[in-house]
């Protein structure tokens, strides 16, 4: 009897389709960067900004 392999991998939740993911071997280095599941949904993104060509800060004009 070997030990039970258990890993214990952190999880996050998709941004997109707020299902959760589990860290994966190709997340490694940018796991802190990571918010979506999958390409498709970060493609999918719900809320992206079309344009964001403005800098911060509220932009009147008048
Ligand atoms: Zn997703």
């Amino acid at each position: 009897m070997k030990g039970v392999k258990k890993q214990h991998l952190p999880q996050k939740l998709c941004a997109t389709c707020a299902r959760p993911f589990t860290w994966r071997k190709k997340w490694e280095r940018v796991w802190d960067e990571v918010r979506y599941c999958s390409d498709a949904c970060r493609a999918n993104r719900s809320g992206a900004r079309l344009t964001a060509t403005a800098g911060p800060g509220p932009r009147r004009v008048r």
